[in-house]
């Protein structure tokens, strides 16, 4: 199967209609065309996925498809965006059959429930790489930013934090879990839902808006930086009632001290959650709260934004926490 072949095979396909609208010229020229609506702009956001760092090379091709759209359209979801489009660049060592049409069926699968166009990509032989450029628009001045965090605001997370990286300690070894948790983490890890809704919900309300990618203090940290204000996050038991986070810690018993400090490393830094951080002043509480319900997405205030710069964890006793990792950082030795 040559390039063009494997192209039209599996990813050139007629756009549904509901994706259609913004998209004038998909896959075929040298460009794709799109247009935002009338008064909109356009959002844009690449992530890269790499074999061996990023993803296990063995990994399930329809679980990659999904979370390789998934970790983009989580960018969108930070910036209050709705998806329009995207594009796929990706090199593969060979051209599997049986992992191309896997791989494409996660993608269309979760592309099709966002209404979310494959306009054009790149395809190359090499070591398994997929890069995927999202295109959202979103109402001129709205977006949701980094740097609008205020003093006094409450500090909101969307979901539960910690179980994707809960699971790869697993898979990796480091824990045992018993299947049940296995399988719900890993789920977690492989198949991230992006809170896009929430994300556009959140327009006008949020403050300020992240995806926890590398891990809640690390995300939240970029917040920080760029509205130039500092906060507390008290972690309650809230915090750890992340779905599985919990269970993990039922099952070793509360007060194991080595069960409640992974689990803590995994919510407070863990990263591959894909869900939204953001701030919002104290006033707008229901909104928010009724705008995650209407999006079916449990919302938690865990702190608040404060003058003092840095970022302070305390526990439910007011004791500082401290971990021995904070964000994940590729270069970092
Ligand atoms: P060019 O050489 O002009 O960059 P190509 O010949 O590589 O374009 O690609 C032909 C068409 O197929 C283009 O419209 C391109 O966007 C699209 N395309 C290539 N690879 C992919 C892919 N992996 N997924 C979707 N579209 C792709
Ligand atoms: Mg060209």
């Amino acid at each position: 199967m040559g390039e063009f072949e494997l192209i039209r095979r599996y990813f050139d396909r007629p756009i549904p209609p509901r994706a259609r609208q913004g998209v004038d010229l998909g896959i075929g020229d040298d460009c794709a065309l799109i247009t935002p609506g009338p008064g909109m702009q356009l959002a844009v956001s690449s992530d890269m996925l790499v074999s061996g760092r990023h993803f296990f090379a063995d990994v399930d091709p329809r679980t990659l498809g999904h979370k390789a759209l998934a970790v983009n359209l989580s960018d969108l979801a930070a910036c209050g965006a709705r998806p329009l489009a995207f594009t796929l660049a990706l090199a593969l060592p060979e051209a599997q059959p049986a992992w191309l049409e896997g791989f494409a069926q996660g993608l269309f699968a979760l592309a099709d429930a966002h209404g979310c166009a494959l306009v054009g990509g790149d395809t190359t032989q090499g070591p398994l790489n997929l890069c995927i450029t999202v295109f959202g628009e979103v109402p001129q001045g709205q977006a949701l930013l980094r740097s609008g965090a205020r003093v006094g605001d409450d500090l909101w997370v969307s979901g539960s934090l910690g179980d994707a990286a809960l699971g790869l300690q697993a898979l990796l070894g480091r824990v045992q879990l018993d299947d049940t948790l296995l399988q719900q983490t890993r789920q977690r890890l492989e198949c991230p839902t992006p809170r896009v809704a929430l994300g556009t919900a959140l327009r006008g309300m949020a403050s300020a808006c992240a995806d926890v990618s590398d891990g809640l203090l690390g995300d939240l940290g970029h917040i920080l930086e760029r509205s130039g204000v500092g906060a507390r996050i008290d972690l309650t038991a809230a915090m750890l009632s992340g779905a599985v986070c919990a269970q993990f810690l039922r099952a070793a018993g509360q007060n194991d001290p080595q069960a409640l400090a992974l689990a803590q490393q995994c919510v407070l830094a863990g990263g591959d959650d894909y869900e939204l951080v953001f701030c919002a002043p104290p006033t707008r509480r229901e909104d928010v709260q009724q705008a995650a319900q209407a999006c079916g997405v449990p919302v938690h205030r865990i702190g608040r934004i404060e003058a003092e710069a840095g970022l302070r964890v305390v526990d439910a006793q007011g004791t500082p926490v401290t971990l021995a990792v904070r964000s994940f950082d590729h270069f970092a030795r």
